[in-house]
């Protein structure tokens, strides 16, 4: 039972069903509506560069033959009886649940949030309809404060507001008002991004495009009447214009299942995607606690090392495929330029060239047209490929060829790359677990300590009469804290006066 047909259920439906067939896997995916949406797409928007024509699709178009789709809302999940309420009042038992519901923008958990500013001067672009009104509200827009600001962390694609503000400065610049357009990015971390290298770099490029940058801000309310955003230590930044990402949380079924955090994440272990509390529950896309990105490439990555997982969790036997913390993600940077970021749980993003050294043709951390001409690729690569579960020329496994290393690192090194693409003997799940060893010793880490999870009954029982291999061993992942890290705090933090 798959629960949310967007990126990772689309996806994971796609994959298992090529694999197995009806007699052997019986799947069911359910979402609330019929509107596949290509979010990446919303950063688009309100520049006019793409319609919501190409942004939404029917879901029926990706859910391959064989798989029941449901479109009904889940009102709950009884983990314990091992079946999901839907609102419409109908039950629905499972043996093997896979979560994929994902995150949501929620602007009413910040108070002024959706006040009576609420789509004339407050925006947001984390939703269609929020992202067509700021269309209108970026088009008539005659000069001004513009302030880009982030509520809270995690969001998805941390990046995309960034980007936005990037589009921005070169939008305004198109319309020869920049100069009267004063851009201000504020942000709850302590510097740009959330690691020291990509930090610094992002914290350049928003400087040479003369935008304010303003940290640390926790958001206390948006003062709708003023107009002006107010942080707990009393910092007031007016706008004229303001474009926030929300609060961002998962749904409030989680919550009421009991399965969540405060932010309606499922707690999963990190290497695997399982849920912590329940065996048989998996999270996938951004719905977990996973401290890395939230964002389609990881989620590609996520079902990847799932689908490699599977068979083991079939026979019931411990998952030995861990996942990294992969994430690759596209920055477009305006004038037809876009940077890349490649990182995982224990590398931060670093300068260099992607995917091969020297001649790239990607250049990490660096504005080039190849980059732009890959972030625009990615829509194509994003209904044709990735959620149909077609195989990608990228590897779960980040690996570090052609990154220049500044610090302590974990990856795939060179040679194993090409063992992994060219060999079937490096697929195995021991050769898999034995190069994330090497490369923790490498970095100097040992694994964490672990503590064996309980397998399902079913899966236990299956295990009993005997599988026919021996369990292999489990390689723990270590997690990382993706939120504010205090090694990424900038020696000359820039602090406007307002
Ligand atoms: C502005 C923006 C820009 C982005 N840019 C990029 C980018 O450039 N690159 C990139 O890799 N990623 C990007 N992302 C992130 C990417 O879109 C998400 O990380 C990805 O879609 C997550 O997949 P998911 O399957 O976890 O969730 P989703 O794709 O959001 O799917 C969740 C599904 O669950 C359904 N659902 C939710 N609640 C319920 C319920 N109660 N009952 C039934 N169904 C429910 C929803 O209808 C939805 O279909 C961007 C996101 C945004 C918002």
């Amino acid at each position: 039972m798959i629960l949310g047909a967007g990126t990772a259920g689309t996806m994971v439906a796609n994959k298992l069903r090529a694999k197995y067939t009806p007699a052997e896997l019986d799947i069911t995916i359910v979402d609330q509506d019929d509107q596949h949406h290509y979010q990446p797409g919303y950063l688009f928007l309100p520049f006019g560069q793409l319609a919501p024509g190409q942004i939404v699709r029917s879901r029926h178009s990706f859910i391959p033959d064989g798989v029941n789709l449901l479109l009904c809302g889940v009102q709950r999940v009884d983990a314990e009886a091992k079946q999901v309420h839907l609102r419409n009042g109908g039950l629905l038992d499972y043996d093997t649940l896979i979560i994929a519901t994902g995150v949501q923008a929620r602007p009413e958990a910040t108070p002024g949030g959706v006040g009576p500013e609420y789509g004339k001067s407050v925006h947001n672009f984390y939703d269609l309809e929020a992202a067509e009104r700021l269309q209108e509200a970026m088009r008539t827009f005659q000069g001004g404060r513009l302030v880009v600001h982030i509520t809270d962390v995690p969001f998805k694609c941390p990046v995309a507001p960034l980007e936005f503000t990037f589009l921005a400065d070169a939008y305004f610049k198109d319309k020869k008002i920049r100069k009267k357009v004063d851009i201000v990015f504020v942000t709850p971390l302590d510097g740009a991004f959330t690691k020291p290298v990509a930090s610094r770099e992002l914290a350049d490029a928003l400087k040479k495009r003369n935008v304010t940058l303003e940290t640390d801000f926790a958001i206390a309310e948006i003062d709708n009447e003023r107009k002006e955003i107010v942080s707990f230590d009393d910092r007031r930044i007016p706008f004229d214009l303001l474009v926030t990402v929300p609060l961002n949380m998962g749904p409030d079924y989680i919550a009421e299942s009991g399965l969540g955090d405060d932010l309606n994440l499922v707690p999963c272990d990190q290497g695997t995607m399982r849920a912590l509390a329940h065996p048989d529950i998996f999270v996938l896309g951004d719905g977990g606690t996973l401290q890395t990105s939230k964002a389609g490439s990881v989620a590609h990555f996520q079902v990847d090392i799932f689908m490699e997982n599977w068979p083991q969790y079939l026979a019931g036997q411990q998952l030995t495929h861990n996942f990294d913390g992969h994430a690759n993600c596209f920055i477009e940077s305006g004038d037809g330029k876009g940077m890349l970021l490649d990182f995982n749980y224990e590398t931060q993003p670093y300068t260099g060239t992607f995917p091969l050294p020297v001649v790239g043709p990607m250049a990490l951390l660096k504005e080039t047209r190849a980059n732009h001409w890959a972030k625009l690729a990615f829509r194509f690569v994003y209904w044709e490929f990735l959620i149909k579960g077609r195989p990608l020329p990228f590897t779960a496994d980040m690996y570090l060829m052609g990154k220049n290393i500044e610090g302590p690192a974990s990856g795939t090194a060179t040679a194993d790359l090409f063992k992994g693409l060219f060999s079937k003997a490096a697929k195995s799940p021991s050769k898999v677990a034995g190069t994330a060893a090497k490369a923790r010793a490498k970095a100097g880490r040992g694994a964490r300590p672990y503590t064996a999870k309980p397998t399902e009954p079913k899966a236990a029982a299956r295990a009993a009469a005997g599988p026919s291999e021996p369990v292999p061993v489990y390689v723990a992942q270590k997690g990382v804290d993706s939120t504010a890290d205090p090694a990424t705090v900038l020696p000359d933090p820039i602090i406007p006066k307002f």
